[in-house]
């Protein structure tokens, strides 16, 4: 089922997860045992995202420098196709313009139909590791609107071979990223708030937010967006924060500001156990304030840490 038609058919707010592919060289079951915890919530769609290949400089055995390539999280898609199979529940995998040809992508979204999958949520990926701006591939896209457009071409059955008339045509929901605290590279709230419409206005569906930690930039956000004319459904983005190094690592990586008020009290914190419980206790006071405001969807990037969302979910349903 697509993520509008869950929303628009469920009655209370709903719940998602994000999860991430393991590193390469571990096995499916750390994904399972990740999940198997979650699934007694009854999640409506499990996203997972996808990691461009990096070019890493590895040192020879003689000493001398050579730059491989290297993709850490492979498996995006055999994870959908997993999770679907396993837990009958939708998948949804995250696309990237970085590193991918136009006609490289067509192919994955023809290998996401072939599989059942009814859901992708575009994104353009931030720059390789090894560049300072993000550089699209030669054939590739720059823009997140741009991969957008080739999606809803392709639900339209147009290919990129012209002589292909008649084409199937997919059916995909399309779902695009949003920054409450805007994007690190966009100059503004405004400008960043006109680009994401120019997305929905090109055929996307709906917004799951970058992660927060003080719900005010989340309405101001929604606020904001619905006053520019944008009135898909916005999912909030969660993530549980578990100790002091995120403190700063979180606002260089996500360009978020992490509350005073959370920040000295896990300063404060004597030891992990007690920085986790500031945490849970954290996200848990986030997600009531989103309910009682009747969010449709409480969407949770568990990155590795299940058992704090676990225990957030317990409490409130
Ligand atoms: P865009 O929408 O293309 O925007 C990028 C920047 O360009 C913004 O500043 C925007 O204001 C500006 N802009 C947009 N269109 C135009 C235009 N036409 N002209 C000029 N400026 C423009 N990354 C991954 O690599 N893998 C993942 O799985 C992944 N999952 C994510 C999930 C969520 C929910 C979120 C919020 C982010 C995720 N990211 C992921 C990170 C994301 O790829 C980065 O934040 C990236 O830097 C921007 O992606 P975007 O899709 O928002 O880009």
């Amino acid at each position: 089922m697509k993520v509008t038609q869950h929303i628009a058919e469920a009655k209370e707010t709903i719940v998602s997860f994000e999860i991430l592919p393991p590193t390469k060289g571990k096995s499916i079951e750390s994904i399972y045992a990740h999940l198997d915890m979650l699934m007694e919530f009854g999640p409506a769609f499990i996203n997972v995202t996808y990691h461009r290949a990096e070019q890493l400089l590895k040192t020879r055995k003689d000493g001398s420098l050579e730059w491989v390539e290297i993709r850490k999280r492979p498996g995006t898609v055999g994870i959908c196709a997993a999770i679907m199979n396993k837990y009958k529940v939708e998948a949804i995998p995250h696309l990237i313009c970085g590193g991918f040809s136009k006609a490289e992508t067509e192919n994955a979204l023809i290998d996401l139909d072939f599989l059942g999958i009814k859901n992708v949520l575009a994104l353009r990926g931030d720059a390789a590791a090894n560049e300072k701006f993000f550089t699209p591939n030669v054939h590739g896209h720059r823009y997140a609107e741009d991969l957008v457009k080739q999606i809803v071409a392709l639900n339209q059955g147009h290919y990129m071979e012209e002589d292909i008339i008649d084409g199937a045509k997919t059916d995909f929901c399309i779902g695009v990223a949003g920054y409450p605290e805007k994007h690190c590279e966009a100059p503004n709230m405004d400008s960043d708030i006109y680009y994401l419409k120019r997305k929905l206005d090109f055929g996307a569906d709906y917004v799951t937010t970058q992660l927060f930690y003080n719900n005010a930039h989340y309405y101001n956000y929604v606020k904001r967006c619905r006053e520019h004319g944008i009135n898909v459904p916005i999912m909030p983005g969660l993530k549980p924060i578990s100790n002091k190094k995120q403190l700063t690592m979180i606002p260089r990586v996500f360009n978020v500001e992490v509350p005073s008020d959370l920040c000295n009290e896990m300063l404060k914190a004597k030891n992990e156990a007690d920085c986790e419980l500031i945490g849970t206790e954290w996200l848990l006071e986030q997600c009531r304030d989103l309910l009682k405001n009747k969010v449709p969807v409480l969407h949770f990037y568990t990155l590795g840490k299940p058992n704090i969302v676990y225990n957030v979910l317990k409490k409130l349903f």
